[in-house]
């Protein structure tokens, strides 16, 4: 009986480094650095140059990082931001917090990220923002959702929680819209060892605002110049992403590897569509993501062979009950719910071997049905 191979395995890039960990933790512990400091300081440092950006800025997580860019925008009661409904719930719950109200436009059918032909349609007198989503490590198709804004004099906030170090016309995500919204929660990409986030972006400005925003409002020690909230990142965790910011290129060299072993695997299966590295992106592979129709029983058998799987995302956020208030019926997004209905992520991670990608791709082409064969 083969060994299991997990959805995706920390262990297997920690325990290379748990000396190298250990050692920076400890230094953080001796310096008493631990909320905010001088650790994180030289994360941001190391991050904003990894993404071409002039600032970073590390908080507690990645939805810490979408609402304080929100904030710093201006965005408020009574205005309305663009995004898409196949994210994860923190993309419209940050524009929720603000008292802002998330409007939906639909993706497109081979990226899954944001269509922007839709744009000018959702597009009211109360816009201020629109959020495309970098979906599965795939950046959306900025220019034209640039443009718009542009047009209407809306900020772009780019969610890249799934796309460190992806590129868009050989640009980093995150560093060309406004401001740039990253996650490291453990198992991201760049991932801490617990919960973490960061914001970057060109403009100084709105910089200064999510950095006061991040600490009480604190212009300096006990001056609040407004009521902020408590968006540090801990020492630790940015001790944690130092240690692990230079290999993250790598990994993500090692992702797409993986992408293109399985793509090859999977060729000439018309059931199984294999994601598309659209040509102006270069992804990361934070998710592996095919398109079947048969998933429950594909999904089955995966389970029987100790392989893991999973679906992002099997609600699309219009239709969480969360967000009945909305108003939005099924039907209203028709790509999105398609693709929430068909999408199966399969195992990605640098540290996968060929030998097990291989595997899984055998176990998936047996569970089609026999007239795709
Ligand atoms: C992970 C993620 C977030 C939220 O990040 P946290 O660090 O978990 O708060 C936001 N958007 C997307 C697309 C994500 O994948």
């Amino acid at each position: 009986m083969p060994d299991n191979i997990p959805f995706l395995d920390l262990n297997a890039q920690h325990a290379p480094r748990r000396a190298e960990f250990d050692a920076a933790i400890a230094a953080v512990i001796d310096s008493g650095a631990f909320a905010g400091g001088p650790v994180v300081a030289e994360f941001e440092s190391d991050f904003a140059d990894f993404c071409d950006s002039d600032h970073a800025l590390g908080l507690g997580s990645g939805t810490e990082a979408l609402w304080l860019a929100l904030l710093a925008c201006g965005i408020g009661p009574g205005d309305e931001v663009i995004t898409v409904p196949n994210s994860f719930m923190a993309t419209a719950e940050a524009i929720t917090y603000t008292g802002a109200k998330p409007v939906f436009v639909d993706v497109d059918e081979r990226t899954y990220t944001m269509n922007p032909a839709l744009l000018e349609k959702a597009r009211t007198s109360r816009t201020k923002a629109v959020i495309p989503v970098h979906l599965f490590g795939q950046p959306a198709d900025l220019d034209p959702i640039l443009a718009f804004a542009r047009r209407h004099d809306l900020r772009v906030i780019e969610d890249a929680a799934q796309a460190h170090g992806a590129e868009y016309k050989g640009r980093k995500a995150g560093s060309i819209g406004d401001i740039g919204c990253f996650s490291f929660y453990p198992g991201k990409n760049l991932g801490a060892f617990g919960e973490a986030g960061a914001t970057i972006t060109g403009n100084s400005e709105l910089h200064e605002k999510m950095r006061v925003l991040r600490d009480h409002g604190q212009v300096r020690k006990y001056h609040h110049s407004m009521v902020g909230w408590n968006c540090r990142m801990d020492g630790i965790q940015a001790a944690v992403l130092g240690v692990k910011l230079p290999h993250l290129s790598k990994g993500n060299e090692r992702r797409r590897q993986h992408a293109a072993t399985y793509n090859r695997l999977f060729q000439g299966y018309e059931e199984i569509v294999v994601p598309l590295e659209a040509d102006y992106a270069r992804s990361v592979y934070h998710i592996y993501a095919i398109r079947v129709r048969e998933r429950e029983e594909i999904m089955r058998l995966l389970e029987e062979k100790g392989i893991g799987c999973g679906i992002h995302y099997p609600v699309p956020i219009h239709l969480q009950e969360a967000y009945r208030d909305l108003g939005y019926a099924p039907g209203a997004f028709p790509v999105a719910e398609q693709v929430c209905a068909e999408l199966l992520s399969l195992p990605m991670f640098p540290e996968l071997s060929e030998e097990e990608i291989e595997r899984v791709a055998e176990v998936v082409k047996q569970s089609l049905p026999v007239s795709a064969l």
